[in-house]
């Protein structure tokens, strides 16, 4: 039995070097759990590693890797995946739809070695693109995945690979789980190097330009696109609300905050009390024109959605970056 009163789980946490499954990894420990935490990645670039956890490094999209990573585990969350902004996804479509090798074989490690359930994580970019154009967009419901017309590359295999869980379920039994992440953000994510995404890249801008004096930003677009942004601590809880309840199909897990990217850029300028020239770079990647996260479904299911003010998880994600890099 575990603190909580619940029976300890031995759980595969796959990803466990990146941003969202480093924060995972301490949430069910917290709970009692023990954890094997997998990554690619060599343990010192691993995030948020976890001295109590099993920690591996294993290519998972190997499938005796897979096997050895499942083995003995009750249960899988598999947030393990080749992702980065859009400047990322927009450019290595290939390497973004090889991350279907590390679902395929996980399912069949954790279905083969017993495991009993299974939590998958999508994303907001299987969604049909004729259905972003509009900036006001009012919320995306997750039947707007069809017809299909995803993200090309990464899009495509979260679309597939929801699929391939669904199919596990219905054919093998496995429980599965999945949810359909909006923009994450937070501390101990990635904020330069390619992969950034949105929230994270603007605040290092801001943080550069108070620096270098130049007191100016560049931003990808005209600004006026529209997301919302899901602080890391709602992913976390809906993510294992959403691997503990009875939803089988693909759910929204996002905030119904939506903002522009200029307006992201205000609220970053308030916390850094900077006011910065903005220039605009209108062939930078852009991603679509207007997203936004339904919560309809979940509030119905967990009487719950996420509601991290943006201002407050912003402030925290700018001290934390700010703080890394003055210890650089
Ligand atoms: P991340 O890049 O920080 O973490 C992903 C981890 O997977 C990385 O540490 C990477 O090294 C690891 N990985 C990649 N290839 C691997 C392989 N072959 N074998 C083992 N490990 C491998 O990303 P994140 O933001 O923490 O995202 C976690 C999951 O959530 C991903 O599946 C991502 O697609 C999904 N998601 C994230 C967001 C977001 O805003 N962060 C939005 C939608 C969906």
């Amino acid at each position: 039995m575990n603190r909580s009163g619940n029976a300890t789980k031995k759980i595969l946490v796959a990803g466990a070097g990146g941003f969202i499954a480093g924060h995972l990894v301490k949430a069910l420990q917290r709970q009692g759990h023990k954890i094997r935490a997998v990554d690619i990645k060599p343990l010192k670039e691993w995030y948020q590693p976890s001295a109590d956890a099993e920690n591996l490094a294993l290519d998972l999209r190997e499938k005796q890797n897979c096997y050895q990573a499942a083995e003995g585990c009750d249960e899988v969350f598999n947030l393990a995946a080749d992702m980065g902004g859009m400047g990322f996804i927009e450019t290595h479509k290939a390497a973004c739809m090889l991350s279907v090798l590390i679902n395929t074989h996980l399912l069949m490690a954790a279905k083969d070695r017993g495991a009993q359930r299974y939590f998958y994580a999508s994303s907001a970019c299987v969604y049909n693109g004729d259905k972003q154009m509009d900036p006001r967009n009012p919320g995306l419901r997750e039947s707007d995945a069809y017809p299909a017309l995803a993200e090309d590359g990464y899009g495509w295999e979260k679309l597939f690979s929801e699929r391939m869980c669904r199919h596990f379920r219905e054919d093998f039994g496995l429980v599965t789980r999945v949810a359909r992440f909006h923009n994450v953000y937070g501390p101990f994510g990635t904020y330069d190097g390619g992969r950034e995404k949105a929230p994270a890249a603007i605040c290092r801008k801001v943080i550069e330009a108070g620096r270098s004096g130049k007191r100016e930003i560049v931003i990808w677009g005209d600004g006026e696109q529209t997301r919302s942004f899901m602080y890391i601590d709602d992913c976390v809880k809906g993510t294992l609300d959403i691997m503990n309840s009875g939803i089988e199909e693909p759910i929204n897990l996002g905030s119904s905050e939506m903002v522009s990217i200029n307006r992201l850029v205000d609220i970053v300028e308030n916390i850094a009390g900077v006011r910065l020239e903005r220039k605009y770079d209108p062939d930078a990647p852009k991603g679509v024109r207007g997203r936004n996260s339904d919560n309809t479904l979940i509030r119905k299911y967990l009487n719950w959605e996420p509601s991290t003010p943006l201002r407050e998880g912003m402030k925290k994600t700018y001290e934390w970056i700010e703080g890394e890099m003055n210890a650089r």
